[in-house]
């Protein structure tokens, strides 16, 4: 249950904001999102760090002896790359792209967008993922076997895997999974306790903003038109929960982004999202529905185990 919550959207600046996002208290018990203003963004870094206190103890450790998976003869290490805070890895859930353009730059927080109908959630062979009524997109990182299928279908590759933990160790090391994929879940804990995600709270300049939905979406339709605008997220993979708002065009951004991407060896570019306008969602192409359908009897009975095994849980205790 969300509570209401004393939340950032109060000094919200200059905007016409609706009525009720300048209240003291902002009604959190329906669908949250967040509002993201580049323009008020200085690439301080400070979201990365509180995302980085707040969920240090969450991060992985993995064996000394990482299983070398069949029939790749590789896996996913970040365990000596702990300190990496440009770019997407299992040990750092957000971080600011700057993006060089006409010799300006511009900050970009970048984090997973939470979107409406997550291909990575809906898609997820062992349904470890959850999209929860208020929006945050979780993964049961206790129940994940790390085979990536969520970065695979998330047009941004959000989801960042590391080997050599989780429940695949258990089971087939080696042969089966290939350990656990890591993202940000919009502070689902906080949210759910009427609270706001540690990286707008951190934010110093109110780039960042946190409440209903609806209301972030005005928020930002508002300061597109205040500025001449464009907006990012609303439509984008059918639309999320994350909406960003640029002074510049998006297809400027994501060429920006696309130039450093090329300067990173292969491994390393799924660790630095595009932002490429109206990207389509792969659960409406004919591949993800194929594949929806393909993985639908296994999800079923992967979820149905995991009922069984929460419900047993609860009765032991
Ligand atoms: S941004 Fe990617 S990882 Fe996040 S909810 Fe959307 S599809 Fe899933
Ligand atoms: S919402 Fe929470 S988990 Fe996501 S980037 Fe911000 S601090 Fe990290
Ligand atoms: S804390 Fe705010 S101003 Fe600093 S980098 Fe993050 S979004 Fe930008």
């Amino acid at each position: 249950m969300f509570r209401s919550a004393a939340a950032g959207v109060a000094g919200a600046s200059t905007l016409a904001l609706p009525e009720a996002a300048m209240a003291d208290e902002v009604d959190t018990s329906g669908a949250v999102g967040v509002f993201i203003d580049l323009t008020k963004c200085e690439g301080c870094g400070a979201c990365t760090e509180a995302c980085r206190t707040k969920n240090e103890a969450r991060y992985p450790e993995p064996v000394d002896d990482i299983p070398v998976n069949w029939p790749t003869g590789k896996y996913e290490d970040w365990s000596d790359k702990r300190d990496l805070s440009d770019r997407l890895t299992p040990y750092n859930w957000t971080f600011v792209e700057k993006a060089e353009i006409d010799g300006q730059t511009v900050n970009i927080p970048r984090k997973c967008m939470h979107c409406d109908n997550p291909p990575c959630a809906n898609l997820c062979p062992f349904s470890v993922q959850e999209k929860t009524a208020s929006g945050p997109v979780v993964i049961n990182e206790n129940g994940c076997m790390g085979g990536a299928k969520c970065r695979d279908v998330c047009p941004w590759d959000i989801p960042q895997r590391q080997a050599g933990v989780g429940i695949y160790m258990k089971l087939a090391p080696g042969l089966l999974g290939g350990g656990v994929m890591y993202k940000c879940d919009m502070c689902a804990d906080l949210v759910e306790q009427g609270g706001q995600p540690a990286c707008v709270s951190a934010c110093p300049t109110g780039a960042q903003q946190f409440g209903p939905k609806e209301q972030m979406k005005q928020l930002a339709e508002a300061r597109a038109a205040e500025i001449g605008g464009h907006i990012y997220g609303a439509t984008e993979n059918g639309g999320t929960s994350t909406f960003y708002v640029s002074p510049v065009p998006f297809e400027q951004i994501d060429e920006a982004i696309a130039g450093r991407k090329t300067e990173l060896p292969e491994p390393m570019r799924k660790t630095v999202p595009g932002m490429a306008p109206d990207v389509e969602n792969y659960l409406d192409t004919a591949g993800g529905l194929a594949t929806s359908y393909a993985i639908a009897p296994i999800a079923g009975i992967a979820a149905a185990g995991w009922a069984a095994a929460r419900a047993w849980k609860g009765g032991s205790e």
